[in-house]
């Protein structure tokens, strides 16, 4: 079947930045399946993909404005060193899980240490980011009913 809205889709997927080195990826062997037109994935890679079915190959490449976003310099804040209390060494580069607005995980980066506070950066990693993908298609099949109810692939087993 071709990959359309509603379907469980298996992809093995290297992910490279504008200068080829490798950011992400699918374990050789161990496809990564995704529901397809629920924002699983990018948007720029989703629409990529539509109509492709299992066996076909392709090579995308996606723009900030339809990967991880344009980089926003809003989301780059100043914290007091207080709020850091609990975490025994905080160090430029250090990332941090945190849940977003609408209960998503979040990637928190330190940008900063500085007397008056942590500069924090709540942009995505990949933002501002040109996405280089190689896929192929292993498997697409249509989702259960669960699957459609929580928005995402369950395990086949
Ligand atoms: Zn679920």
């Amino acid at each position: 079947m071709k990959i359309a809205e509603n379907c469980i889709v298996f992809m093995q997927y290297t992910l490279t930045d504008e200068q080829g080195q490798i950011i992400d990826g699918s374990k050789e062997g161990q496809a990564m399946p995704y529901l397809h037109g629920h924002g699983n994935i990018v948007p720029g890679l989703e629409k990529a993909l539509e109509g492709l079915s299992a066996g076909e190959s392709t090579k995308v490449t996606v723009n900030p404005e339809e990967g991880y976003g344009l980089v926003d310099p809003q989301a780059v804040q100043l914290f007091a060193l207080e709020a850091f209390e609990n975490i025994d060494e905080i160090k430029p580069g250090m990332q941090f899980h945190a849940e977003g607005p609408e209960g998503q995980v979040q990637v928190i980066t330190v940008r900063d240490i500085r007397e008056d506070g942590v500069l924090i950066d709540r942009n995505h990693p990949l933002a501002g980011k040109k996405l280089n993908f190689e896929v192929e298609i292993t498997e697409v099949r249509e989702a259960t009913e669960g699957e459609l109810e929580h928005g995402h692939p369950h395990n086949s087993e």
